[in-house]
């Protein structure tokens, strides 16, 4: 490909300047019409197509079939002078002028000398295109000034600016001079579009997710895409492929994104280090990283939320599909919002390295909440054991939820628990099994300890669970109530919750909504659920069934959620590491 192909597929007409249809019509009209003003400013974002249209501005005054009402207004293109001033090979008729590089005074009065010169043809325009129009010295506008007080005939002033702040600033007189239009930056689809066009004609297959990458890459410009483009295949052989268009542009993989849920997922933080410094070796840019990966935790939480991830390609789209279980729709959510709040401060970071490595050992630990509480569990319940103080809390994190899923349908009381997740996934898993098996999966109920309520009071009757244990294996419960058969219960189960333990192991299981068949459901079973009960905590004794008073009383669920936050405060106090890191971390544990 000898020329490039912002410059091969530079637009011929206002028709094909994308996106800028609004200033595009307008020119067009005022061609037309013969009402062309002395001075424009283009105001927009680089990239959007201010001094192409320009060009099309100058090339329809030039067209030697200017006033051809076939045009209506648009240049023919095929002309010599269209030919001429698209080339941007020299033409008499239009000049253009960077003024980043052209500031100075003495350039302002050679344009006014240069201005005075009539048009080269007898009907044609003089067009001085002047970008970066904001570089200009107050000196250089006093002459424009002069000089757009008092136009010549014929001749067509056209500023570009990305910053029409400055120019109010710097030459307020000026600007009402000029027919202000301001650009639209243009959006991935129209530029996905442009490229599907554009190598359409070259003959070069695309992929579609390779189109949508270099579309987010270029931000709103044009130009940039298509030199991206440009980029991309000087490099390969000929296509436009994903693979190369990451390598092109610097892109982090997406398997690395997947490959980060995946830690933060299994609640890993001591990993985030050695993640963030593979990215810090392969060269990564972390701002792109950050961006790219809160648009994969979009994804994913429009996934976990039943809906589809727009954007991902299809292999992503999978990995997100077959993550749909592992993240709470809520963590998702707050790491989403996290990330957008970083985002601005992080742009400007000089420790950018250290500020993703905080975050994300946030996320890993954020997610691990709910594992910190089986921890404390661990810690005075049941199955409580003094040795789980001496231990380090990352390695009582929790199985990766999926593994566990898969092992156990049915679980078991364990020593070990999955985060909430996991039962949840058990009690679907539950539900699915055919009734009639399910009993034989679980385990053979332990016969509890029968002579308890006797020996209440000697010192080796078994430890009282209390409401929080209870309600973290509830779902078990539920779960285990519905393989044996008992629907009703099971349903009425999940719509109760354990509020209260007494000393002596009784347990008060209240409805939160007020049914009767749900209420005769578990005062008839209230038994069997005792003795299950018992299978998870020994210690408990009698099941009370509370029915649901109609108004008034705190939900139970907030019960639970003051116990819990009652009982993370106390493990912080009895662990100091943690506590500072919570606190360093601003980790937000009673969320
Ligand atoms: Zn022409």
């Amino acid at each position: 490909m000898a020329l490039a192909l912002a410059r091969k597929y530079r637009p011929k007409t206002f028709a094909d300047v994308a996106v800028q249809s609004h200033v595009a019509a307008t020119l067009k009209g005022a061609i037309a019409r013969n009402r062309v003003a002395h001075g424009y400013l283009l105001c927009g974002p680089r990239g959007v197509g201010k001094t192409t249209l320009a060009r099309v501005l100058a090339m329809a005054l030039n067209c030697e079939r200017r006033g051809d009402p076939e045009l209506g207004g648009e240049p023919c293109g095929q002309c010599a002078s269209c030919t001429r001033i698209w080339s941007g090979s020299s033409s008499l008729d239009v000049v253009e002028i960077d003024a980043a590089s052209n500031r100075g005074v003495d350039d302002a009065r050679e344009l006014r000398e240069r201005a005075m010169y009539a048009p080269s043809g007898d009907d044609g325009y003089k067009v001085y295109i002047v970008d970066e129009a904001h570089m200009l010295t107050r000196e250089a506008w006093n002459v424009l000034l002069k000089i757009l007080e008092e136009p010549p005939p014929r001749v067509v002033f056209v500023f570009a600016t990305t910053e029409p702040q400055k120019i109010a600033q710097a030459a307020a007189p000026v600007l009402s001079r000029l027919q202000r239009f301001d650009f639209k930056r243009i959006g991935p689809a129209d530029i996905r579009q442009r490229l599907e066009r554009v190598l359409a004609d070259e003959g070069v297959t695309a992929h579609p997710d390779a189109l949508a990458m270099i579309a987010r890459a270029a931000d709103g410009s044009m130009r940039d895409a298509l030199s991206l483009t440009d980029q991309v295949l000087s490099m390969g052989d000929g296509n436009v492929a994903p693979e190369q268009v990451r390598d092109a542009l610097g892109l982090v993989p997406e398997d690395e994104f997947i490959g980060l849920l995946d830690i933060l997922a299994e609640r890993r933080a001591g990993d985030v280090f050695a993640f963030v410094g593979k990215l810090a070796d392969a060269g990564i840019d972390f701002g792109q990283f950050l961006t790219g990966f809160a648009d994969i935790v979009r994804a994913q939480l429009a996934v976990t939320l039943g809906g589809t991830s727009t954007d991902t390609s299809e292999r992503v789209h999978e990995a997100l599909v077959a993550r749909k279980e592992t993240f709470l729709a809520g963590d998702l959510l707050r790491m989403l919002s996290a990330l957008t709040e970083l985002e601005p401060r992080f742009r400007k970071s000089g420790q950018q390295q250290l500020l993703l490595e905080a975050l994300l050992v946030r996320f890993a630990l954020l997610d691990r909440t709910v594992s910190l509480e089986a921890m404390l569990r661990g810690m005075s319940g049941g199955g409580g054991s003094t040795e789980i103080d001496d231990e380090p809390a990352a390695r009582r994190a929790a199985p990766p939820p999926m593994r566990a899923v898969e092992e156990k349908p049915v679980a078991p009381p364990r020593a070990s628990d999955a985060p909430i997740t996991d039962w949840r996934a058990i009690v679907r898993d539950a539900d699915r099994s055919p009734p009639a098996k399910a009993p034989a999966a679980a385990p053979a109920p332990v016969a509890p300890p029968r002579a308890a309520p006797a020996a209440a009071a000697a010192p080796t009757s078994p430890a009282v669970p209390d409401v929080s244990h209870i309600s973290e294996r509830w779902d078990d419960v539920v779960a285990r109530v519905r393989a044996m058969g008992k629907s009703v219960a099971a349903t009425a189960l999940e719509y109760a919750a354990p509020v209260a333990v007494t000393a002596k192991g009784d347990v008060t299981i209240a409805l939160d909504e007020a049914s009767p068949i749900y209420e005769q459901a578990l005062e008839k079973e209230k038994g069997g659920i005792g003795q299950l009960l018992r299978e998870f905590f020994p210690g408990v004794q009698r099941v009370t069934v509370r029915a649901a008073t109609p108004s008034g009383a705190p939900p139970a669920r907030l019960t639970d959620e003051m116990v819990r936050a009652e009982r993370l405060t106390a493990m912080r106090r009895r662990d100091p590491v943690l506590d500072r890191a919570i606190d360093t971390l601003d980790l937000d544990l009673a969320d």
